[in-house]
């Protein structure tokens, strides 16, 4: 498994040679903010990539790209798998003067990837997609239960206490202990709160 997806264009660009890449990847290192982030797939994830001449210096690329990315369930905050199917088809610029490649806005507001070198990773362009087709939310299941709002539990394995009708407002901070438990005798310290303190 190769650790960038990369796609080599020089042919494409001196004869107008359709260029091809694929693979499988399980996770990808992308830039933001200035950072190096990595996105990790739960299994390995194929995608299978073409680029085409539209003439001069614009392309088009197409293909897919399936990954299997892992979120929090919205309810109750256990791993999900979450497979994707992607669909790629973008519009491509050679721009010599361009590091690193990236995504930009055309008057029409379709996103064009720009790159400047003919040996192109992928990486920032999967990874950009992969978390624009990404759900804002999950559920492991329509009928999850969540958590306890008072203690956390997870009332997916089972009712808690505060599931039994008790108001929230009557429950005590200290994990609803009463305070006429026999913690109080066993505590050294509890004689401590008979003696008089003499006021100066
Ligand atoms: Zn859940
Ligand atoms: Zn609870």
């Amino acid at each position: 498994m190769s650790d960038s997806p990369l796609i080599h264009l020089g042919s494409l660009m001196r004869s107008s040679e359709d260029a091809h890449a694929e693979g499988e990847l399980d996770h990808l290192n992308y830039e933001q903010g200035g950072k190096t982030q990595t996105l990790t797939f739960t299994e390995p994830a194929p995608y299978e990539i073409s680029v085409n001449s539209l003439g001069g210096s614009e392309m088009y690329l197409q293909g897919s790209f399936e990954p299997t990315i892992t979120m929090e369930c919205a309810r109750c905050l256990r791993e999900v798998e979450v497979p994707l199917e992607l669909t790629l088809g973008t519009l491509m610029r050679y721009e010599p003067s361009a590091d690193a490649p990236y995504l930009e806005e055309a008057e029409t507001g379709e996103e064009v990837l720009i790159f400047g070198d003919s040996t192109l990773d992928l990486s920032g362009y999967l990874a950009e997609i992969t978390l624009l087709s990404s759900p804002l939310s999950v559920v492991h299941d329509p009928e999850c239960k969540g958590l306890c709002q008072v203690c956390g539990h997870d009332l997916n394995d089972g009712p808690c206490e505060h599931m039994a009708g008790v108001p929230v407002e009557e429950i005590d901070d200290d994990l609803g202990i009463p305070q006429s438990s026999g913690h109080a005798k066993q505590n050294p310290f509890a004689g401590l709160r008979d003696l008089q303190v003499p006021e100066e």
